[in-house]
């Protein structure tokens, strides 16, 4: 039986295994006592098991009192913002986010549309043992629906200030989309043809039997190549099953990589708005040579969604996110939203004239390597004691596990939060550089 992944950032596990549709209702009930039994905004992806899980949180939500707003099969950026921009104090996203198809899980929202800051995230998660107070028959919560959710997230990402929609629409880029039949295949297409793309559907059913493995990574976006090429089209997008994260194929058939995702929106924001950038620690050190470029500086936070989108509302930054692909765009909202990526990548096209393939070149490439190693758990924080001596002459920062700083590459060390294991993240200027770094780093700690 595979294991329930409780975090700061919700709840996840294989339906039926350890997602079940009683865990379901035990925490909808807790989280509506949480958010004082009021209104909260339920939005779910497509998975097969979303309904299921569905009627349990609803159920769950209506008998400690709070009303029920159903937004249906949404992004999970289209859940944050309909908390954001209503009365509802709280929300829940059903989604499994890059997990596959026999996962499902809750991500909890909190009332200002950012997911639970991990102080009441942990106060939720204490509360999930104490005895419910159910409301009586006056009381009880009441259940609408609002199907109106994507269309508003639409509207607010072409309302971007400095996103150049006549210019976009001029263009009439092809564009091929994958949606891997997630719930992006209602937003994504849409959106894309209100800016005056010719829009290709790849996957856009949102059914839940996902085309592919769900994470939109190199390896599982083949397809997606093969349709760029033999359409012609200028760019080719990829989501995951609940549209926060977005990888991107050029218009020569190839992917260009996550981590660019992120780079390219930096890119094209700063240059309309200056502001600082904020990033986790294992995101690209690209960021950096883009914060040069318009003299601003790049804030390193925690991994962790929340983290960065608390220290870009902190900062008031205008742009941030995560090397997955999470791009966040705060003129929408604090949080990562694939759909409002499509719409800055090619507002840059756009007003740059380039192809995306002449933009990605622009950018500075580094190369990661990633390793973990597999540990007794008492031995795990011996290990990480030994590291600032073993990297005595380096520049080391704390703020999450250990980051080296050396000038042309990095390396990240951490224990995983939920397995005794230990990862090791490296960057530099070479695969093989970065290959050989993580394979002596690891030597080193085991030594
Ligand atoms: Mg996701």
């Amino acid at each position: 039986m595979g294991k329930l992944m409780v975090s700061v950032s919700g709840v996840r596990g294989v339906f039926g295994e350890t997602v079940t549709p009683a865990l379901a209702l035990n925490f909808a009930e807790h989280f509506g006592i949480l958010c004082n039994r009021k209104k909260i905004i339920v939005g779910r992806d497509s998975r097969t098991t979303g309904p299921a899980m569905f009627h349990a949180v609803v159920s769950g939500l209506l008998s400690v009192g709070c009303d029920v707003v159903d937004i249906g099969i949404v992004s999970t950026p289209t859940v944050l913002l309909a908390v954001e921009e209503s009365d509802a104090a709280g929300g829940i996203s059903i989604t499994a986010s890059h997990n596959s198809a026999e996962w499902n899980a809750m991500k909890f929202v909190d009332g200002n549309g950012m997911f639970l800051f991990p102080g009441k995230a942990k106060i939720f998660i204490d509360s999930l043992n104490d005895e419910i107070e159910y409301a009586d028959w006056e009381n009880i919560g009441i259940l609408t629906t609002d199907n109106e959710a994507t269309e508003r997230h639409i509207d607010k990402i072409l309302d971007i200030s400095y996103l150049e929609t006549e210019k976009i629409k001029k263009n009439n880029f092809k564009v091929v989309i994958d949606s891997v039949n997630g719930a992006g295949g209602l937003i994504s297409p849409q959106l894309l043809s209100k800016l005056g793309c010719e829009v290709i559907e790849l996957n856009c059913e949102p059914t839940g039997h996902f085309a592919h493995v769900p994470e939109p990574l190199n390896k599982n976006l083949k397809q997606l190549e093969e349709a760029v090429k033999l359409h012609k089209a200028d760019i080719g997008f990829a989501t995951d099953p609940d549209v926060d994260r977005l990888s991107i194929v050029d218009e020569t058939g190839n992917c260009i990589g996550e981590e660019f995702s992120l780079l390219l929106a930096e890119d094209y924001i700063l240059s309309k708005i200056k502001g600082d950038i904020v990033t986790n620690l294992s995101s690209s050190m690209a960021s950096e040579d883009i914060a040069r470029k318009y003299g601003v500086k790049v804030h390193r936070t925690k991994v962790g969604e929340i983290n960065v989108g608390k220290t870009l509302m902190e900062l008031k930054s205008p742009i941030g996110g995560e090397g997955n692909g999470g791009i966040i765009c705060s003129e929408v909202h604090y949080t990562r939203d694939a759909p409002a990526g499509m719409a800055i990548i090619l507002s840059y096209m756009a007003e740059s004239g380039k192809k995306i393939s002449e933009l990605v070149g622009e950018i500075p490439h580094y190369y990661f390597a990633k390793n973990k190693i597999k540990v007794e758990p008492e031995k795990l924080d011996n290990i990480m004691d030994r590291v600032p001596k073993i990297f005595q002459d380096f520049k080391l920062d704390y703020t999450d596990g250990i980051k080296v700083i050396a000038e042309k590459y990095w390396i990240h060390i951490r224990k995983s939060g939920t397995e005794p294991i230990i990862r090791v993240y490296v960057e530099s200027e070479s695969a093989e550089r970065s290959e050989e770094l993580c394979k002596e780093t690891i030597n080193k700690l085991l030594n």
